[in-house]
């Protein structure tokens, strides 16, 4: 490992001064457009080059760190907790390109027998390729996901005459004579090897479509985290079932309290400003947070599984300021806050200067049960007009916010689903206790008389109202 380390030390303080010069001194700037282009296919080369070093150190570092024996891998040696992690540390790298550098380094990775000879590589004409810097990472981890999805459904033979032929294309020697193939096109030659030798249509559907399957959750970037995934058809279908639960009772004629109020220069219900998109984000909100309160779900710590926000207190009662969900990176508006707040535990905890903490208080805030159940007899669905989304699917708001000093009494708490009561502070709606009876005065826009008006849903109370005028 001596001579190999010297020149790579001296490789990478030339590569520094080029970059140097490139950058710093803007020899790239005032290049020539046919040197631009040489100087881009020359630092590829370079790249793929250093990528087919990582690649095998990668193995190794893999290799050495399969002992069942803990203490003797090399991760452990390291203080490291896998060869993600290592690799991470050492390269700097983010946790998805470590699990593609482990992926290309198992596809071309010479294993030892026990007499400590080498066996071939999976993919050996691949593994040339990379060793002679025509093919990078990309490329392999191309070639190599559709041949080892075959598994060992396909002759070693085949799978070898494959890795040779699709080597052949990376580095330009193909039988039609086509330049070098890049990552895609290797991909797309690779997939059609796979079609052709795994001719029982490769894994059976439902095999791949387990593979498949996932959920992946972005890191949060300006405000919003991104998901993206697969969905077994059936997850996919008791989602949909799930949104249309909640989504159905606003074509079962909303707003039949403010229609039972007859006021003619009001319609039936204010259109939903929403998106599709934007009401099924707000379902799944619905359904998390019903999962998350129903004491259905594995506790943590003895606990239901619990949205954690901290907030300093000043910023809740000034409505300013920012809070932090715990386990996400970018802070949350105190909106989000107090809407966690509105129906949770509060744990007031105060720190000292130099950041003790000095005491703990708990407040619950839930209704019970009894006083659930009360609630939703008297307003029947969520209490905007227009909403509909039933009582099982809302949420308890505290009218008069507990920092304000409300309690958590059915005087001051009224249904509201996750979205109206999310978004509440947008001043929107507008919600007031009237003798124990709940009132919303609507959008300016959409009721200039601003008046304040009861609502409910409840069938009983509805019924009530049409005894009285009858
Ligand atoms: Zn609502």
């Amino acid at each position: 490992m001596g001579p190999l380390l010297d020149d790579l030390r001296e490789t990478v303080e030339r590569l520094r001064a080029l970059a140097s010069g490139g950058l710093r001194d803007g020899f790239i700037r005032r290049a020539a457009d046919a040197s631009l282009i040489d100087e881009i296919a020359f630092a590829g080369e370079a790249l793929r080059l250093v990528e087919a070093l990582l690649v095998e150190s990668a193995g190794e570092v893999i290799r050495r760190s399969s002992s069942p024996l803990r203490d003797e891998r090399l991760t452990t040696r390291m203080g490291c907790h896998d060869v993600s992690e290592l690799l991470q540390r050492l390269t700097r790298v983010a946790p998805a390109s470590a699990a593609r550098l482990q992926r290309g380094a198992r596809a071309v990775l010479v294993e030892q027998r026990l007499d400590g000879e080498p066996l071939p590589a999976r993919l050996p004409a691949m593994r040339e390729a990379l060793i002679d810097g025509e093919v990078g990472l990309d490329g392999l981890l191309a070639v190599a996901g559709p041949l080892e999805a075959m598994g060992e459904r396909v002759p070693t033979s085949d799978l070898l005459a494959a890795d040779a032929v699709l080597a052949a294309e990376a580095k330009g020697e193909g039988p039609d004579a086509a330049p070098p193939a890049c990552a895609d096109l290797l991909r797309v030659q690779a997939l059609a090897w796979s079609a052709a030798l795994d001719q029982d249509g490769a894994e059976p559907r439902e095999e791949r479509a387990l593979a498949r399957r996932g959920i992946r959750l972005g890191r949060v970037r300006d405000g919003v985290v991104p998901i993206s995934g697969a969905l077994l058809p059936e997850v996919a279908a008791q989602l949909q079932r799930i949104c249309d639960a909640i989504d159905s009772p606003r074509s079962q004629g909303p707003g039949v309290a403010f229609r039972a109020d007859a006021d003619p220069g009001i319609g039936p219900f204010l259109p939903d400003a929403r998106t599709r998109s934007q009401r099924h984000h707000d379902m799944l909100a619905t359904a998390l947070s019903v999962a998350a309160s129903s004491r259905l779900l594995p506790t943590i710590g003895g606990a239901p599984p619990t949205l954690v926000v901290s907030v300093r207190a000043e910023d809740v009662i000034a409505g300013s300021g920012w809070a932090h969900v715990e386990g996400v990176d970018e802070p949350v508006s105190t909106a989000a806050a107090r809407h966690a707040g509105c129906a949770g535990v509060i744990q007031r905890v105060l720190l000292g200067e130099n950041g003790r903490i000095v005491r703990i208080g708990t407040e619950e805030r839930l209704f019970n049960k009894n006083q659930r159940r009360a609630i939703a007899l008297r307003d029947g669905n969520c209490i905007i007009p227009g909403c509909g989304i039933p009582a099982a699917w809302c949420e308890i708001h505290h009218v008069i916010d507990h920092a304000h000093g409300g309690p958590t009494h059915t005087d001051n708490g009224v249904l509201l689903c996750w979205h109206h009561h999310r978004f509440i502070d947008d001043g929107l709606w507008k919600i007031r206790m009237n003798r124990g009876v709940p009132e919303v005065q609507a959008p300016k826009w959409y009721d200039a008389t601003l008046r304040w008006r009861p609502v409910t849903t409840s069938r009983s109370r509805l019924l009530d109202r049409v005894r009285r005028r009858t």
